[in-house]
């Protein structure tokens, strides 16, 4: 099933595909602006816009990882679409973006903010107006990229930057990991009443086989451990001094994240 959500000048179709990947097209609501963001497959994107009588102008990529970008060159060519790709990630591409790219779609500036971590030249797409963010693999609801290429130190930065983005910003991320992610929140967190609600909210979402994406920012600021490495709470739970830095704090959280 494929789920659309409206925004002011445009709407976005979340595709699901494999395992856990999510494709998402965004269409302009007044011009034929078509976007792929993150085509891990060109077959079920092509199906879609034939569907829909949609002309693809661009192939968009948050980084280089074959899950994000497997349908590409087939898409590009299909549509003589233009790819538009992080500067600092090994992708075949039209246009390399960075933090100084000017982008527009549907009438609105899409601003490119660089977050390494899960790769070193991971990017993010922020719609301005509707405030709209695509995450890739970097911030996941209730869980974060893991550190492929980057540093604690970048990823913690990358997730500075986000915390700064507006608490009515609505985030899609490429990955359906919500309710695993949940798991290990709660087990870092577990007095945390904003994590619980949430945690029961993506539960019944899943039940219905609904996507828990996208999700609000605002909420994910209160309960997301990776985006609270800096509070107490947690760093009692990692046994680590309340002086101590975020980014200590993050490394350790991470570390037990990828053996949990
Ligand atoms: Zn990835
Ligand atoms: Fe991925």
């Amino acid at each position: 099933m494929i789920e659309e959500n409206k925004f002011l000048n445009f709407s976005v179709f979340t595709i699901p595909v494999l395992n856990d990947n999510y494709i998402f097209v965004a269409k302009a609501h007044k011009t034929s602006q078509t976007w792929v963001i993150d085509p891990a497959l060109a077959k079920p994107v092509i199906n879609f816009l034939q569907d829909k009588k949609y002309k693809l102008t661009a192939v968009v990529n948050t980084h280089h990882h074959l899950d994000h970008t497997g349908g590409n060159l087939e898409l590009k060519n299909y549509y003589n679409a233009l790819i538009l790709a992080p500067k600092n990630d090994p992708i075949t591409a039209d246009k390399k973006l960075d933090t100084n790219s000017k982008l527009s779609f549907a009438g609105e500036a899409v601003q490119i903010i660089e977050a390494p971590g899960h790769t070193l030249g991971h990017i993010l797409y922020y719609f301005t107006e509707s405030k709209v963010l695509f995450a890739g693999d970097c911030l996941f609801s209730l869980g974060c990229g893991r550190l492929f290429e980057g540093s604690p130190q970048q990823m913690t930065n990358s997730l500075n930057k986000i915390l700064q983005l507006p608490d009515n910003t609505q985030v899609f991320c490429a990955h359906e990991y919500s309710l695993d992610n949940s798991k290990f929140a709660l087990s870092v967190d577990s007095a945390n009443l904003a994590l619980q609600k949430k945690t029961t909210q993506i539960q019944n979402l899943r039940n219905q086989n609904k996507f828990s994406i996208p999700f609000k920012l605002g909420i994910e600021k209160q309960c997301n451990p990776f985006l609270r490495s800096n509070a107490p709470e947690i760093k009692k739970y990692l046994n680590l001094s309340s002086s101590c830095s975020t980014v200590e704090s993050f490394a350790k959280l991470r570390k037990l994240k990828d053996n949990f």
